[in-house]
Order: structure tokens, then C-alpha cells, then sequence
């Protein structure tokens, strides 16, 4: 399998999927995506019937590692380490379902993305001998997962760019109360800022002499092809209802939704998706208009969301050759208030004795929208978050306490450790160049 930018210059050639890894972005400032989809073979959905999450992980990561990428005995135990933990399917409601993607780790579905690209990163510089710096942005959630995946592996620094205020408090504790190998970078601006900060490091002169860097945002392609696996899980699971499967993903970088369609292409029996966004809602308005007009991110309660460019757009437009009719034919978008989404919490806790946070809230509101009461569909959002991550919020609306999980608990009386920036790449250029290898940290 090889992998090619989504810019498609002249001089690109494909790369394989170690090259993909290692570069994260390629060289023109694409994004890299398989040169074909795989198709399922005829009887794969029966192959898989009830199959757990980590062997159906396997089966569908052997269409895209080849023997000559990882040796297969090496791929299944990489599975089986990066996703260690429990992916519930939730039956809320007749037709309702949620599936629960929140139980690694760090809470939140990035430890998918995270975990696996953290296992096929670390197999590849073990290889290559070299020293790494990780770099990546996060509007909450990578941050942590990518840290975590990472943690303690010899060769590998992570620095992680965030958001200064725009990270819930227990997001912030998990970020920056890492450390060893890890290094929180606080910014003063936004995902956006943060975002463009990586993307120019990986395109300097200077840094590219002198460090070798590889991204870790969803724009890896190590992160974006594992989370397509939970969507064929999903259908595997969902087969046997005998209805046509909807799905609403709640969106801000689109990585998730992106995996999604790649799913489908692949075969899996999902007759839409719902693009849910908050008043970011960037791609809802280009399903509505045909035009993409990115513009800076407004803040909001579903604060990983908050993204004004998507950077997996450029895939979604790949994968339908830049045709809107097409994309409409298997997405609708939709958006929601803050105000909505706090009481849409309210309602379905009322309702069902079920905490929702306001990422997966943003999801169940377009599933709802999709579905008006229809009974035609098994209809499916995705709860990306734990809520505890969340309990500020999500205890106002439901004025109860929200129980936090043990592995999150702890965080709670860790030290806050991160180096302030401002918004400005030279700063960030010179951190790197300065501070590298390991921890001149000040603390704050
Ligand atoms: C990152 C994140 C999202 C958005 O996912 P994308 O792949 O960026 O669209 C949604 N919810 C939570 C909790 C997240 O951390």
C-alpha cells in the first residue's frame, strides 16, 4: 500500500506507509491518503460476525499494513496493545444507539488514533535509530492521547502545542502533568494557532536540519486509518437489526468523520453520516452552499471542536473528487448552539438516566435532526468524551455531579507543568532549536 498528498504536485511521489509515518505531512504541505481504497472481500462482514473490537481492528489493518510495512505476528500484537480497553455499544432508545468511544487511557476516542499511531511510530524509529520530536497540536484531547502513547518510549520527545484557556481544567491537568519525555507548550491564541505553528515547523529550513520532527495530529495518517475500524464494528454489531445504519459524528477536524468515509469506500453497509458541528460549522455551510470558507474558531462548550479549518477537508474533497453532490450523497451537515446543546444534556439525562458530554451532545442533536422520529434507521452517535472530562459544563445542566473515573481522578492533584508562548512561530522555532532534546522546562 502506498500513500500520496492529497496536493498532488508534480515531483510527489507515493511513499510507503513507514514514509507516511515518519513524515506526517508530505513534502508539498499535503496531506497523505492511500493510493486506493481497499475493498472488504465478498464474505468479510460474515468472517467477522462476532468478532471482538481487537480482532476486527486486526482484519481490517491487514488491508492496509502489508507483510513489508510490519510482519503480521508484529501488527496483531500492536492491535492488541493500542486498543486495550472496553468499546460499548449502548442501546439508549429503540433504534437509538451510542457508541462509546471514550474508555481508553485518557478518555476521549483520540486514544484510538493516538494509541495506534504511537505503537506503528515507535516500531518504525526503532528501526530507523533516530531521535524523534514529536510535535502536535491539540484543541483538548490529542494532546493527552498522543503523550500517553508516547510515554517513556526511549527516543521519542513529544511537544505538545495548546491552547491557552480553551482546554477544560482536567484536559489542561492531563496535558501538562506529563513528564520525561513529554513537554506541554501553553499558547497564547487558539487551535488554529497552534495548528498552523506545527504545520509551518514542519515546512522550516532550519528545524528540518537540525531535528527530525513527526507530526501526531489526525492529519498522520497512522492516526486516521484506526479510527475506521470502530465504524465497521459498528455495522458488524449493527447487521443483524436488519435497518440501514446512520451514524452523526461529532466533528471539528474532521479526522473522525474522514475515517468514517473511508469505511464506507471500503465496504461497510452505512447509508449516511452526519457532519455535526457546533457554530463552527465550516463544512455543514460548504454541504449547503458548495463553498468552503474556513474562518477563526469561535469557543465554545464542545471546546475539541472548536475549528475554523478543518485539515481533513482536503481529504473528504479528495475521496469525492471535489464534488459537493457527491459528498451530499453520503454526508449532511448540521450545527448547534451551545444553548442547544446543554439542554439536549438536560433532556436525555431526564429521559434515560444517560450523561452525555457536549462533544457526543453536538452528535445526538444531528442524529435526532436526521432521524425525526423515523423508524426506518439504526441510528448511532458517537459519544467521543467522557463526560467527567467535561463536569463543569455537563453539572450545570444537569445541576448533579458528574462521577469521575479512577484513571481520571488522578490527574486531579497533578502539578501543572507547561512553558508559555505567544502566538508567534519564531518563538515556537526557537524553543525547539534551543531547548531541544530534553527538559530545560520553566514552570509555572
Ligand atoms: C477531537 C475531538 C472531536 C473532533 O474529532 P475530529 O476528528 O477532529 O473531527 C470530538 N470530540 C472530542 C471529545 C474530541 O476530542
Amino acid at each position: 500500500m502506498k500513500f500520496h498528498s492529497t496536493k498532488k504536485s508534480e515531483n510527489d511521489k507515493s511513499v510507503g506507509l513507514k514514509e507516511a509515518v515518519l513524515n506526517g505531512l508530505a513534502p508539498d504541505g499535503g496531506l497523505y491518503m492511500p493510493d486506493t481504497i481497499p475493498k472488504f472481500d465478498g464474505d468479510f462482514f460474515q468472517k467477522i460476525e462476532g468478532m471482538s473490537f481487537p480482532d476486527i481492528a486486526f482484519e481490517i489493518a491487514k488491508y492496509f499494513i502489508t507483510q513489508e510495512d510490519v510482519p503480521e505476528s508484529i501488527l496483531r500484537s500492536m492491535v492488541n496493545e493500542a486498543f486495550n480497553f472496553e468499546v460499548p455499544i449502548i442501546e439508549l432508545d429503540k433504534n437509538l444507539y451510542v457508541l462509546e468511544l471514550f474508555h481508553g487511557p485518557t478518555l476521549a476516542f483520540k486514544d484510538f488514533g493516538a494509541r495506534f499511531m504511537a505503537v506503528l511510530m515507535s516500531y518504525f524509529v526503532k528501526q530507523s535509530k533516530n531521535k524523534i520530536t514529536i510535535l502536535v497540536a491539540t484543541s483538548g484531547d490529542t494532546g493527552s492521547a498522543v503523550a500517553h502513547g508516547f510515554l517513556g518510549v526511549k527516543d521519542i520527545n513529544v511537544v505538545i502545542l495548546y491552547p491557552s484557556g480553551k482546554v477544560s481544567m482536567l484536559q489542561e491537568k492531563q496535558l501538562t502533568s506529563m513528564s520525561g519525555n513529554i513537554t506541554a507548550l501553553e499558547i497564547l491564541g487558539n487551535f488554529d494557532d497552534c495548528q498552523k505553528m506545527v504545520k509551518q515547523a514542519f515546512l522550516d529550513e532550519d528545524l528540518k536540519k537540525s531535528i527530525i520532527l513527526a507530526s501526531a495530529n489526525s492529519i498522520n495518517i497512522a492516526r486516521l486509518l484506526p479510527q475506521s475500524f470502530y465504524y465497521v464494528y459498528i455495522c458488524s454489531e449493527l447487521r443483524k437489526t436488519g435497518k440501514q445504519i446512520v451514524i452523526s459524528v461529532p466533528s471539528g477536524n474532521f479526522g473522525n468523520l474522514t475515517a468514517g468515509l473511508i469505511a464506507k469506500r471500503m465496504g461497510a453497509p452505512i447509508y449516511k453520516f452526519i457532519a455535526s458541528t457546533n457554530i463552527n460549522d465550516i463544512v455543514p455551510a460548504y454541504l449547503a452552499t458548495g463553498i468552503f470558507n474556513p474562518r477563526p474558531s469561535l469557543s465554545t462548550i464542545s471546546n475539541a471542536m472548536d475549528v475554523g479549518n478543518p485539515s481533513n477537508f482536503s481529504r473528504m474533497l479528495e475521496l469525492y473528487n471535489n464534488d459537493v453532490e457527491k459528498m451530499r450523497e453520503d454526508v449532511c451537515g448540521v450545527s448547534f448552539t451551545d444553548a442547544e446543546t446543554r439542554e439536549a444534556i438536560k433532556k436525555v439525562f431526564d429521559k434515560y438516566n444517560y450523561i452525555m458530554d457536549p462533544h457526543g451532545t453536538v452528535a445526538y442533536l444531528g442524529l435526532c435532526d436526521f432521524l425525526k422520529n423515523s423508524d426506518k434507521y439504526s441510528g448511532v452517535f458517537i459519544e467521543t468524551a467522557d463526560p467527567a472530562k467535561f463536569s463543569e459544563e455537563v453539572e450545570k445542566a444537569i445541576d448533579k455531579t458528574v462521577p469521575i473515573p479512577e484513571r481520571l481522578r488522578t490527574y486531579l492533584h497533578r502539578k501543572k507543568q507547561a512553558v508559555l508562548l505567544k502566538n508567534n512561530f519564531s518563538e515556537l522555532k526557537d524553543f525547539l532549536l534551543n531547548k531541544p532534546q530534553n527538559n530545560h522546562k520553566k514552570y509555572k
